[in-house]
C-alpha cells in the first residue's frame, strides 16, 4: 500500500534513551527539560527566536488569535486545511474569505483590499503546501489599514524566502508537528512570535495564566508540549535533513515525469521561496479526470488525497460568498504519494498510472 505520506519513525534505541532519562527524572510535562532543549535546536534549526511550543497546530492559531485580540471579522483563505477557519470560528471570529491565485494557489493579495471593513481585525493567509505568499504586498496592505497578521505557516518548516526563514514575517506565524507533516512531535506545533512582550504573555497563556505559585496573570487555557512528544522531536530534528532528502528524490521523479504530461498542471512556485518537499500536488482538468485517475489509483493500491478539498467557503457552518478559484481549484487537485520512506519504484509506479491516463 502507497499511502500520501507515511510518518517518520526514529530508531527506537534512541527514543528510548530519552525516555530513559524521562523515567529517571520522574517529570514528564510541565515545560520540562526536553520542550525547553526542542524549543533552542527548533529556533536554532529555523533560524527565528520567540519559539513557543504547544500541543497542535489548531491551538498555535486559537492562541494566536487570542495573543492580538482579533474579533470581528478576519480576511483568510478558503483553501486549506479546515483548521485555518474552525480555528476562526471556534474564537468566534467570521472568517471572511478572499480568494486564491490560480496558480500559486495562495490567498490572492490583490483581492484582499476589498474584502476589508470597519470590522477587519486582521488576515490569516496560508503558505499553502509550503509555497510563500505575497508575503511583502499583505506587510502593506496590513500597514495601511492597522491589520494584523498571522500566517498558518503548518507547511513551511526549514522554508527560507530570499534567504531566511519564511516564519519572520506577520506578527506571529504558526507551525504543525502533527505526524503527517515533514517535522513531527506526534502532536505538537508552535508559534513563532515577533514581539518579545507578546511571547512571554503567549509562555503564560499555555498554561493557564499562571505567573507564579498563587498568582495567576490573565486568562489562559493548557496548550503545553509534553516531555515524550518533546523527545519524539528530539530524535527526528537531527534527521530532518535526511528526510528531506528522500523526499527531494521522489518530488523530482515526479517533476520531470510529468513535463510532457499536459493533463497535468502543477503549482507556481514563488522563486524566492525554498522547499521542504512535504506535498506533491498535481491540477487536473476537470473533477472528473480526477476521479477516474484516483480510482486507477487505488486499484493499484495507491492512496493520494483531496488536499484540500471541499474549499472552506462552502463548510456547512459558515455563511460565505461563493468563492469561485477556490471550489475549482479544490475540485481538480490531488496530492500525490510522498515521504521519506517511499521508493524510487515506488513513485515511478505512480507516475506510469497518471501517464498512461487517456
Ligand atoms: C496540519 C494543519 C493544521 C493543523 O495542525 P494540527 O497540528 O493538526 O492541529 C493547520 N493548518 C494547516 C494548513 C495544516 O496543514
Amino acid at each position: 500500500m502507497i499511502n500520501v505520506t507515511k510518518t517518520y519513525l526514529p530508531d527506537r534505541k534512541e527514543l528510548g534513551e530519552y525516555i530513559d532519562k524521562i523515567y529517571n527524572s520522574g517529570k514528564i510535562t510541565n515545560n520540562g527539560e526536553f520542550v525547553k532543549l526542542l524549543e533552542k535546536k527548533l529556533e536554532k534549526y529555523l533560524g527565528v527566536k520567540n519559539i513557543v511550543l504547544v500541543s497542535n497546530g489548531t491551538l498555535a492559531l486559537q492562541i494566536a488569535y487570542k495573543l492580538l485580540d482579533l474579533r470581528n471579522e478576519v480576511i483568510t483563505t478558503p483553501f486549506s486545511f479546515v483548521a485555518t477557519t474552525s480555528s476562526l470560528v471556534w474564537e468566534g471570529i467570521k472568517p471572511v474569505f478572499c480568494d486564491i491565485d490560480k496558480n500559486t494557489f495562495c490567498i490572492d493579495y490583490r483581492k484582499i483590499e476589498e474584502k476589508i471593513t470597519k470590522n477587519t481585525t486582521a488576515i490569516v493567509p496560508v503558505h499553502v503546501f509550503g509555497n510563500a505568499c505575497e508575503v511583502e504586498q499583505i506587510e502593506k496592505i496590513a500597514n495601511k489599514y492597522n491589520l494584523k497578521v498571522i500566517y498558518d505557516a503548518a507547511h513551511t518548516f526549514g522554508i527560507n524566502y530570499k534567504g531566511k526563514s519564511i516564519l519572520n514575517y506577520g506578527d506571529i506565524s504558526t507551525l504543525s508537528f502533527h505526524a503527517t507533516k515533514v517535522f513531527h512531535t506526534i502532536e505538537g506545533g508552535a508559534l513563532i512570535i515577533k514581539d518579545d512582550c507578546i511571547c512571554e504573555k503567549a509562555r503564560r497563556m499555555i498554561n493557564f495564566g499562571i505567573m507564579g505559585p498563587e498568582k495567576i496573570d490573565s486568562l489562559g487555557i493548557n496548550a503545553k508540549m509534553n516531555e515524550f512528544e518533546a523527545a519524539m522531536g528530539l530524535c527526528i530534528i537531527d534527521k530532518v535533513e535526511q528526510i528531506e532528502k528522500k523526499r527531494k528524490e521522489a518530488y523530482y521523479i515526479y517533476m520531470s515525469s510529468f513535463k510532457e504530461n499536459r493533463n497535468v498542471i502543477l503549482q507556481q512556485w514563488n522563486l524566492e521561496c525554498s522547499k521542504n518537499y512535504g506535498y506533491f500536488p498535481i491540477l487536473l482538468k476537470d473533477e472528473k479526470t480526477l476521479l477516474n485517475i484516483k480510482e486507477q489509483l487505488e486499484k493499484n493500491n495507491i492512496f493520494p488525497r483531496r488536499y484540500f478539498y471541499p474549499s472552506l467557503d462552502t463548510l456547512e457552518y459558515i455563511k460565505s460568498e461563493y468563492m469561485e478559484i477556490s471550489n475549482d481549484i479544490s475540485k481538480r487537485i490531488l496530492c500525490l504519494p510522498i515521504s521519506s520512506y517511499i521508493s524510487k519504484k515506488e513513485v515511478n509506479k505512480v507516475v506510469t498510472i497518471i501517464n498512461g491516463y487517456k
